[in-house]
């Protein structure tokens, strides 16, 4: 339910947008979603379906940014950049698997649109 966590958050920040921009109801929220961090997209707009009901949220669209995760290699030096998830990762340039993950993991709220 790591989900529900953190659309709780997303949930609260654009109500506050919202409210302090008096605004009538969130139409959209755009989300930039690490690949790494555990998030599943096609999960969060049902999460957000669900939370936002009967709020000034209800029938916001979610739009996802997916975030590259980057790695840097423990062993040459070298940044390696995952776009999808794989089997496993390692370094492009000498195929190490100690790699450092560099960026990938987070999530943030991008924008919130109102009307
Ligand atoms: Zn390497």
């Amino acid at each position: 339910m790591h989900e529900l966590g953190i659309m709780t958050d997303v949930l609260d920040t654009a109500l506050r947008v919202c409210e302090e921009n008096n605004g009538k109801k969130v139409t959209k929220i755009t989300l930039k979603v690490g690949l790494m961090s555990g998030i599943i997209p096609s999960y969060v707009q049902s999460f957000f379906d669900v939370i936002s009901k009967d709020t000034k949220a209800s029938g916001a669209k979610l739009e996802i940014i997916s975030d590259p995760a980057v790695f840097i290699c423990r062993k040459c030096g070298n940044t390696t950049v995952y776009d999808a998830l794989g089997p496993e990762y390692v370094c492009k340039d000498c195929g190490s698997p100690a790699l450092r993950m560099s960026s990938g993991y987070g999530f943030q709220i991008v924008n919130v649109g109102i009307i």
